[in-house]
Formats: structure tokens, C-alpha cells, sequence
């Protein structure tokens, strides 16, 4: 089984921008890269033999959902993450901690705490220096979440690449809650990189960086955690209230993460993010963003920028979302088709425009990265 690896090919001259291959038991990921989230074990409205043929190499999911639903132990009987879901190609876990602090603090998961906490009573009872303790959104079970139980249960899965479990401070915190937050993640985070290298089981795990806007606080944490022997580092926590605020904070941090190895952006890859990003040499990027606008009939495309396909224009539009593209989509239906589905509410436009959005983010990400081989950018 091929271990671990990430491989720079080419360093822009232009910029922090770097083209590489991180080498997995599950094949490769070329970077700089978009990282499909399929929370459930699936990208929404797409089965995993379609994902793959569109070509997303990495795909993120949720420990916090998958615990409560259908249980790790389940995953595990089923042959793992990879032949549950049939995926025959990288996934990432994440801890499960991000999603429990946001229901705790509301704020970051709107989708998840209108669909989960409001509606089921899901709570978060206690935080201590050991794991936090809540009641599952689904049934109201009682939950211990701790960095030892959040690595077994990814250790059950079996995902690729593994995240330690670590604390979301709420948005609005004070500059000394945010040091002692940060000192409780690092204790997470070692806790857990202790319970994961007992049984590395071909798994990488990258340490996540927190710190907020506070660049002591970053700075504070990138040499912590880099002293430490994490195969890759994630950069999470608050990235500010503006995107301005997002890249002053990376444009600081990126340079002293070690060069050497793969670093991921949690949970930010529209593609303004992405442009001002790429050159400040993340190499990969996760969101929900280009599912979730198909879901709401927004197309991505090259020359005509988002497309909203339930616009009254596309009636009768008997061309393909984008002309050259070469996506299932773009190759067999119509404007005009997609449009009509969306107006009779089919579940079938999802999939199709799911398609067609993810495939335009994996040849965006193929001009990234040969845009970057060429030094331009
Ligand atoms: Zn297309």
C-alpha cells in the first residue's frame, strides 16, 4: 500500500503558489486542489461512481454526522469508509469538533443548526479540559466527544487523511478566552496525534492551526504544532469577518508553515477565496459551495460567470450550460431542459447541475495548477 507522501513538482517563481502530489493508500491528489464535501458519505444528489468520474480526487467527510448516523461501527463492518460508499479514491475525516462547537455557538453552521439543532433540540451540555458532552440532533442521545474517541472513530472509518480533534472558540471572544481556547486545542490536538500514531493504520493527520485573526496567536500555534510530528497542517478556527481580514491572516501565516508539507483550508473554496489564495500557496481547499449553488439553479461557467439557470431566458436555451464543456452534463442536456426541471422541481436538475459545477471547479483547478507550472501565477 502506498504510504503517505507529498511531492512538490513545481514552485511558481511568481508567487507562494506550488504545484504538488500528495500520494495516499487510495491514489493521488494533484494540488492545488478543490475538495468535494460529501458530508454523509455523500455529495449530495450524486452517487461516488459519478464523483469519481468527474474527477474529484480528495472528498471530505463528517465525522460528527457519520458518528451519529450510521456509527462508525457500522463503517467498519461495512469494509471501511472507502467500501461502504464505494470510493475507490482519497477521503478526509475531520475530528467532529467543528460541527459540535457550532451547534454550541451557533454562527458558523446556519445550515446545520436551522436543519439539526432547532428542529431535534441537539445541545452541547459540557465543555471540560477532557471533550465536550452533547445530545445527538438526531435522537437525543447522550455524546462524549474526546480527542480519544474522535481518532477510534476515525480510526474505524479509516479515511485517508485524519483531523485531531480540536475546539471552534465562538465568533465573538475575548482575547484571553481565545489564548486559553488555543492552549485546550494544542492539549487536543497532542492527545490526539498520541492516540493516532498507537496505530497509524496508513493514515496521515493533519494538525489544524488556530489562532483566529491574531497573528501572535497563529504564530503561537504554527510553532507548536509544527514541533510536533503532524504529516500536514490545516488551517481552521475564525478567518475574520472579511475577506481581507482571511488573506492578511494567511499571507502571514502560510510562510511559516513548513514548506515540506501539504496544507488544507478548512471549509473555504468559492472562487473569489480561491483566486486570492492559490497564490499564497494553500494547496488544498474544501467547501460545499459549488453543490449547494447547484442546488439553487446557479451554474458555474467560464465566460458568462455564475448562470442562473431558473431565469426566465434559459426557456428556451437549447444550447449546454457552457459550449466546450465537457462534463455528463454539458454533453447530453440543455439550458432549456435543466431549466424546465428546475421549475417542476425534479430532483434530477440537482444531479445534473451538482455535475456541471464540479466539473467546472476540477478544470479550474487544472488551470490552476498549469498556470502555476508556467510561473504565471
Ligand atoms: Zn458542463
Amino acid at each position: 500500500m502506498t504510504p503517505f507522501k507529498f511531492e512538490i513538482v513545481h514552485q511558481s517563481t511568481k508567487s507562494r503558489a506550488r504545484v504538488g502530489r500528495i500520494h495516499t493508500p487510495h491514489g493521488i491528489i494533484d494540488t492545488p486542489n478543490f475538495v468535494a464535501v460529501g458530508t454523509n458519505g455523500t455529495l449530495k444528489a450524486l452517487d461516488n461512481e459519478m464523483v469519481s468520474s468527474i474527477g474529484l480526487q480528495l472528498m471530505f467527510c463528517n465525522t460528527y454526522h457519520l458518528l451519529l448516523q450510521p456509527g462508525p461501527e457500522v463503517i467498519e463492518k461495512g469494509g471501511g469508509i472507502h467500501r461502504f460508499i464505494n470510493r475507490n479514491m482519497p477521503i478526509i475525516t475531520d475530528s467532529g469538533g467543528f460541527q459540535v462547537f457550532s451547534l454550541a455557538y451557533g454562527g458558523v453552521a446556519d445550515e446545520l443548526k436551522s436543519k439539526g439543532m432547532k428542529k431535534h433540540g441537539g445541545s452541547v451540555l459540557k465543555i471540560t479540559d477532557d471533550g465536550v458532552h452533547f445530545r445527538s440532533y438526531r435522537d437525543g442521545q447522550l455524546i462524549k466527544l474526546t480527542p480519544e474517541s474522535s481518532i477510534a472513530a476515525q480510526k474505524a472509518m479509516g479515511a485517508d487523511i485524519i483531523i485531531p480533534f480540536d475546539e471552534l472558540p465562538p465568533y465573538h471572544i475575548g482575547a484571553d478566552a481565545l489564548k486559553r481556547s488555543l492552549d485546550r486545542t494544542h492539549a487536543w490536538e497532542k492527545r490526539s496525534l498520541e492516540a493516532h500514531l498507537k496505530c497509524p493504520n496508513n493514515q496521515a493527520m493533519y494538525g489544524v492551526i488556530h489562532g483566529g485573526v491574531d497573528d501572535t496567536l497563529r504564530e503561537k500555534s504554527c510553532e507548536f504544532l509544527t514541533n510536533l510530528p503532524f504529516d500536514g497542517f490545516a488551517i481552521g478556527g475564525s478567518m475574520g469577518k472579511t475577506k481581507e481580514e482571511m488573506v492578511t491572516m494567511l499571507s502571514n501565516l502560510l510562510p511559516k508553515l513548513p514548506v515540506e508539507a501539504p496544507n488544507h483550508l478548512l471549509g473555504i473554496a468559492d472562487l473569489s477565496s480561491l483566486e486570492q489564495c492559490v497564490p499564497l500557496g494553500i494547496d488544498t481547499f474544501d467547501s460545499s459551495y459549488p453543490t449547494k449553488a447547484a442546488r439553487h439553479g446557479t451554474l458555474l461557467t467560464q465566460k458568462e460567470g455564475n448562470l442562473k439557470i431558473t431565469s426566465g431566458k434559459h426557456q428556451g436555451a437549447f444550447i449546454p450550460i457552457e459550449e466546450g464543456c465537457t462534463c455528463y452534463t454539458c454533453q447530453n442536456y440543455t439550458r432549456a431542459y435543466i431549466h424546465h426541471l428546475f421549475k417542476a422541481k425534479e430532483l434530477t436538475a440537482m444531479t445534473l447541475a451538482s455535475i456541471h459545477n464540479l466539473h467546472f471547479m476540477v478544470e479550474l483547478m487544472n488551470r490552476y495548477r498549469s498556470e502555476i507550472i508556467k510561473n504565471c501565477l
